[in-house]
């Protein structure tokens, strides 16, 4: 059988539930996780026949943050829109959602590997929780109707690889804005990804969309399965079926679960009861939203901050990049940074006790963390005459450097003086140890 060259083509679609305090269209509470079932409920949520919704503004003020740190273009003009399908978990029959014109579009995300297209970013309504148990399917509406973001990537995303890499980059990003806790394990964000693999470089005329992906790896695996299913199809001279399929981490496998539907399944509609939403003339509340405003509100990104912190701190850039991925952590890195600074305790130093000694910021303040670190630099250093001692023995230990350095290789000396470092476990002043093996070569 001829191999033609396949290439993978994957497109994510990423669910992100919003921190606000009341759900996307009424003001039921949306702190529910683990609460008792129906207790978070209102007509509105239960989709009650005459129960009227009114957008949450907080919603729509993070949303549109959301994409302009996705690089996003906004819709100055956007609409709420009816997406009909039928499922149990679904009371009205639809979901409100965002068709043709979403608050942002046309958006990209920097990675390591590769950037990515964003296609837009848009708000709708979660759905409520079914639960299945001894034959029955119970449903809790504590869920439904919470401010869910999604985001749609473009198809750019060529391996399972850089899924992962682009969806933990997107990840650090929104916690940065802190409007989600985008937890996987408690479903405030969850994945689908659309899968196909094209031949010859012409255009699949298939996908298939993998839902309830909740953890980075099995995104990452259920790809790999996938890319390995449809490769084997293609090889028989047949083409994959246009479907959704589910992942069994059980089985670690996907499996067929309905046929894809179309958009023009779904019959979206105009919302009637909600009116377009003109950003700088916004009719149905006082204050116009005001995308100026919310620019103004955009927080110090990861990437802006991984920067300062080496400009400002003197950081290495795998130091800046650790200790900026988690806002808390960045945060806190910022205050004890301001404290080391005036006791003149090194930042660098800081930085390193965070990163390896895995402090737990949140059971000391930084004025004591910099104290407990002032004290252990102090009582750690060792005395001149051991450190004359430990490095007579390096140098009569080491005679190839040490012929080096004699030779004139000032290289050398930098690895005459990381020994000594690691036999005195960092108990000793770097630029004493270049001294004395200095004056002791002399
Ligand atoms: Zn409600
Ligand atoms: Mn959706």
């Amino acid at each position: 059988m001829e191999t033609k060259k396949l290439r993978t083509i994957i497109g994510l679609e990423i669910h992100v539930e919003l921190k606000t305090k009341s759900k996307m269209f009424c003001g039921c509470s949306t702190d529910h996780f683990g609460k008792k079932p129906n207790t978070h409920t209102c007509p509105v949520c239960l989709g009650l026949p005459g129960a009227l919704p009114v957008p949450n503004r907080k919603a729509i003020e993070w949303s549109l943050m959301a994409g302009l740190s996705l690089g996003c273009q906004t819709n100055s003009l956007s609409k709420f829109d009816r997406k009909s399908y039928f499922y149990p978990d679904l009371p009205k029959g639809y979901q409100i959602s965002q068709y043709d014109l979403p608050f942002s579009y046309s958006g990209k995300v920097e990675t390591e590997k590769k950037e990515i297209g964003i296609t837009r970013v848009h708000l709708e309504e979660d759905t409520a929780k079914l639960i299945h148990r001894n034959g029955v399917s119970l449903i809790d509406f504590n869920r439904s109707g919470v401010s869910l973001m999604e985001i749609v990537t473009e198809p750019e995303i060529d391996s399972p690889e850089l899924a992962k890499i682009f969806l933990k980059e997107l990840q650090t990003k929104l916690r940065h804005l802190k409007i989600s806790d985008c937890d996987m394990e408690k479903g405030s964000m969850r994945l689908e990804a659309n899968i196909s693999l094209s031949q010859n470089d012409q255009l699949p005329g298939y996908k298939v969309e993998v839902k309830n992906l909740n953890s980075f790896r099995f995104v990452e695996r259920s790809i790999r399965f996938e890319v390995e299913r449809q490769k084997e199809i293609l090889a028989q001279g047949e083409t994959p079926l246009q479907e959704t399929r589910g992942w069994d981490s059980k089985t670690q496998s996907t499996y067929s679960q309905r046929q894809k539907e179309e958009a023009k399944d779904y019959r979206y509609f105009p919302e009637p009861d909600i009116p377009p939403i003109n950003l700088k003339t916004s009719s149905q509340s006082e204050q116009p939203l005001d995308l100026e405003q919310i620019k103004k509100q955009l927080p110090e990104l990861s990437q802006r901050k991984e920067a300062r912190f080496q400009e400002d701190y003197g950081l290495r850039p795998d130091q800046a990049k650790i200790l900026s991925q988690n806002p808390q952590t960045a945060d806190f890195f910022d205050r004890v940074a301001k404290v080391a600074k005036k006791k003149g305790l090194e930042i660098k130093a800081v930085a390193n006790a965070m990163i390896n000694k895995k402090i737990n910021w949140q059971e000391i303040s930084p004025e004591d963390l910099v104290e407990q670190l002032s004290k252990a630099g102090q009582k750690k250093i060792l005395t001149a005459s051991a450190l004359k001692e430990v490095v007579g023995r390096v140098i009569k230990n080491n005679s190839k450097p040490v012929a080096d350095f004699k030779k004139g290789q000032q290289g050398a000396i930098e690895f005459l003086v990381g020994l000594v470092m690691k036999e005195t476990k960092g108990q000793a002043n770097p630029n004493q140890v270049r001294q004395e093996i200095s004056r002791q070569l002399a």
